[in-house]
């Protein structure tokens, strides 16, 4: 049996406010729960986020460079990470490939990377509207995936999570059905499974895109959907607090 992971992608959001109220509540709560709740506030508030969240709810970041120091003014190693403990990070978020350009290939860098460090890498994928519209959905996140599974071995999928996020769903208040996002879930973990069945089976895949707590049991019924990415919805304690019950 995967295990569900929920999510909480805060994105240039937050404050030291919302890091004092939401995480102890929230750890109250991870603590009975049998899902795991990760919580991925901006940089500056990683070390406090750690602080506040005890033992039962992990901390990510949003990003990371893909080598280990240097001239990359603005930019964060995975070494750093790993010294402050936080275990995980998103890779390759839509807004990190749209806004900065982020390409499959620096995509797949910083995967390896952070699995080298030992981190988790929650790789981010999905397609835009226009793509989806034209058919492509399957060529465009499947290549996106292929861009990491090819350079990373089988050995180190365990160091890797999958975040699905259709580009046309993210803030947008428009989740696709969780049919929409079933299939391409599936298609997902068949492609996985041309390399390697079992690590194929373990791959907790998330689906990201506009979840709240009135879609996110439907979704998390289907199959193929271990857990969620959640943006918005991961600012509000009561809402997200209902979505991790929920997976
Ligand atoms: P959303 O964002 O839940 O606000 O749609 C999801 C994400 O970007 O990870």
């Amino acid at each position: 049996m995967r295990k569900k992971i929920v999510a909480g992608n805060w994105k240039m959001n937050g404050s030291n406010e919302l890091i004092n109220t939401l995480l102890p509540q929230l750890a109250e709560v991870a603590e009975t729960l049998s899902a795991e709740v990760l919580v991925c506030p901006p940089a500056p508030y990683l070390v406090s986020a750690k602080a506040h969240a005890g033992s039962s709810v992990l901390i990510g970041a949003q990003n990371c460079h893909d080598q280990p120091s240097g001239a990359y003014t603005g930019e964060i190693s995975v070494g750093m990470l790993q010294e402050l403990s936080v275990g995980y990070v998103l890779i390759g978020h839509s807004e990190r490939r749209a806004l900065f350009g982020e390409t499959d290939a620096q995509v797949a860098a910083k995967v390896v990377a952070a699995v080298q460090a030992d981190l988790i890498a929650v790789l981010c994928v999905g397609e835009t509207l226009e793509e989806r519209e034209s058919g492509r959905t399957l060529d465009v996140v499947l290549s996106q995936v292929a861009a990491v599974t090819k350079v990373l071995s089988v050995t180190n999928w365990s160091n890797l999570v999958i975040a699905y996020e259709p580009v046309w769903a993210i803030g947008t208040g428009k989740t696709a059905t969780s049919e929409q996002a079933q299939a391409v879930h599936a298609a997902i973990r068949a492609a996985l499974a041309e390399q390697s069945a079992d690590a194929a089976a373990q791959m907790p895949i998330l689906y990201g895109g506009s979840v709240k707590a009135d879609n996110a049991s439907e979704l998390f019924a289907q199959p193929d959907i271990d857990g969620a990415l959640v943006g918005g919805a991961s600012l509000d304690a009561k809402e997200f607090i209902s979505i991790c019950q929920q997976a």
